[in-house]
């Protein structure tokens, strides 16, 4: 057996990871650290609650003592790092929390696991692997006609959050670098399914829907995002982690670029499907363009070949499939929806943010 220890496991991504990880390999343990800020949910994984293989710790990746503890205390030997300020509009309204959770928080972790893994006489026998997740949005935007980006693009970040995450990766690849830590970095792009906190473009615009308030769309709405179903994405990881290359980073797209417009209006047509009885449909006449976020990118896309090629990798969801199971996954679970969405300070940052 050995022992993973899963950074922000309690949001949305993270949480999807460990149910993967939990049914894919049997010789994983892991521990799921996390300090349950508003974007951590417990009730993600309450379902495997009783597992012997998952553990939970809540504490903060910036705190070093927290973080000297629960790795050598467990013995970690490979650390998913996803722990993260994720919300782009937020990282514009307050962004000195991106900066300390993103890039101390992570500087804070790549020290410990420095210490741990390379200077302790105590360090774990097995192999060890450091695995950062980022994101496409540290590219900056494309302009029409532009080349997908490839893992030797240039780095533009453009909002704090864009900023505090490729500050994070270069911090990743620089002690890979010069420390010899053993670390992979991906890159990957819009991702959606269960548990996505109600903050984000597809559970709002879902979740809006159903109770007839307006869907906002920013701006023009002809901003263009790859999309990519949160289970390749946890494949994807999987792969790099047991046959990356210390060293190495891998873009991870879903090789379709819908506009966000479009993307509302399909979520609207599969709603108008599912949902049988509303007196809200269609859907789509509760849409309404709201003032564009600033500085808001206009089009992402990325080069996904490495990862097919060296890993063998490639989604397995369409944006068809993947949508459709997600609308259904938030029918099927509007108790968990309504965990988050009845509590007070949910309900006064959607209306001081989502107000159109
Ligand atoms: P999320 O906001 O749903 O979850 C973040 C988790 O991190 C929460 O459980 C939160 O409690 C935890 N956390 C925050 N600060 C912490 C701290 N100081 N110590 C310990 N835990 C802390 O995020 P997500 O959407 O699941 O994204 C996960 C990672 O994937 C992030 O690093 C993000 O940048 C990256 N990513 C996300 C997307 C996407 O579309 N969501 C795409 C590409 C990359």
């Amino acid at each position: 057996m050995v022992n993973w220890l899963v950074t922000g496991g309690a949001g949305f991504i993270g949480s999807n990871f460990i149910h993967h990880i939990l049914k894919s390999r049997e010789d994983i343990n892991v521990f799921n650290f996390d300090l349950l800020t508003y974007a951590g949910n417990l009730e993600n994984l309450s379902d495997i609650r009783n597992n012997d293989r998952y553990h939970f710790i809540r504490g903060d990746i910036c705190d070093r003592k927290q973080v000297d503890e629960a790795l050598l205390d467990n013995k970690i030997t490979t650390i998913v790092h996803f722990a993260a300020e994720t919300h782009v509009d937020r990282s514009i309204l307050g962004p000195m929390q991106f900066v300390i959770t993103n890039v101390n928080g992570t500087a804070t972790l790549l020290e410990a696991a420095r210490d741990y893994w390379l200077n302790n006489p105590e360090k774990p026998a097995r192999e060890t692997r450091f695995h950062h997740i980022s994101t496409d949005e540290v590219f900056g935007s494309l302009k029409k006609g532009e080349p997908a980006w490839t893992e030797d693009s240039p780095y533009a970040p453009n909002s704090p959050y864009a900023a505090s995450k490729a500050a994070s990766d270069h911090l990743v690849r620089a002690y890979g670098h010069t420390y010899g830590l053993p670390v992979t970095i991906s890159n990957c792009s819009n991702n959606y399914g269960p548990y996505q906190f109600p903050e984000k473009l597809m559970p709002v615009v879902i979740l809006n829907a159903l109770s007839g308030k307006s869907i906002p769309v920013y701006g023009d709405g002809q901003q263009i995002r790859d999309w990519l179903y949160v289970e390749d994405h946890c494949e994807a990881i999987e792969k790099i982690i047991l046959q990356g290359k210390p060293g190495e980073t891998y873009n991870i797209g879903g090789d379709n670029q819908p506009t966000n417009l479009a993307i509302v209006k399909t979520i609207c047509q599969l709603l108008d499907e599912l949902v049988l009885d509303s007196p809200y449909k269609p859907f789509e006449s509760l849409i309404t363009y709201v003032a564009d976020r600033p500085g808001h990118d206009r089009r992402y896309d990325m080069d996904s070949h490495k990862i097919h090629q060296l890993l063998g990798w490639s989604p397995r969801f369409t944006l068809e499939t993947g949508l459709r199971k997600t609308v259904q996954w938030y029918l099927d679970n509007l108790t968990w929806v309504e965990g988050i969405t009845g509590k007070t300070n949910y309900q006064d940052w959607m209306q001081r943010n989502y107000t159109g």
